[in-house]
């Protein structure tokens, strides 16, 4: 991310205000999920196993766009500019 402010190029000059959510919204994805285990052997001489099972799974994504504001912490220049975030994780949206 750039540190410069855009207007006057000066670094360092970027400071944070705030930021607020654009849009939210969910969404079903499928992932593959890998299980593991273990069979226990009852025999002593024989060594317990382990296992791996693949399986699809669906699972609900929250994807959000998110805005930031800038400003120049430069007097003279203040000026103000926002940038867009994207971000998407494993969750679900409030009801
Ligand atoms: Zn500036």
């Amino acid at each position: 991310m750039s540190i410069r402010c855009p207007k006057c190029k000066g670094f360092w000059k970027k400071r944070f205000v705030k930021n607020e959510l654009v849009e939210q919204r969910e969404s079903l994805e499928t992932v593959e999920r890998t299980d593991e285990g273990t069979i226990f052997s009852n025999s002593p001489f024989e060594p317990n196993h382990g296992y791996e099972v693949k399986r699809l799974e669906q699972v609900r994504m929250v994807q959000e766009t998110t805005r930031d504001f800038w400003e120049c912490k430069d007097p003279v220049c203040g000026h103000q500019w926002t940038t867009e975030e994207y971000s998407e994780y494993e969750g679900q949206l409030e009801a």
